[in-house]
């Protein structure tokens, strides 16, 4: 498997995966600018900063990332 994109360094702790009281996973979190939480930079919160290479100044939230069918029956698994 290559990886085509960089998957950010985060010294703040992650809060995903969440479950929502409806029973469904959030995983990460987009942007107004169309990125995802996890590639925008920390302030003292986990991917509250900006993201560089599409000039955000600050992340924004617009939506919930669920976890996919797959990943969300694995998640159930793992609890
Ligand atoms: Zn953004």
């Amino acid at each position: 498997m290559t990886r085509t994109r960089t998957i950010r360094e985060h010294d703040a702790p992650s809060p995903f995966p969440v479950r929502l009281p409806n029973g469904k996973w959030v995983v990460d979190e987009k942007c107004k600018c169309g990125s995802r939480r996890s590639v925008h930079m920390d302030t003292v919160a986990y991917g509250h900063g900006a993201c560089p290479p599409v000039s955000c100044e600050k992340f924004t939230f617009v939506e919930f990332v669920f976890a996919t069918k797959h990943r969300a029956a694995k998640l159930e698994t793992s609890r």
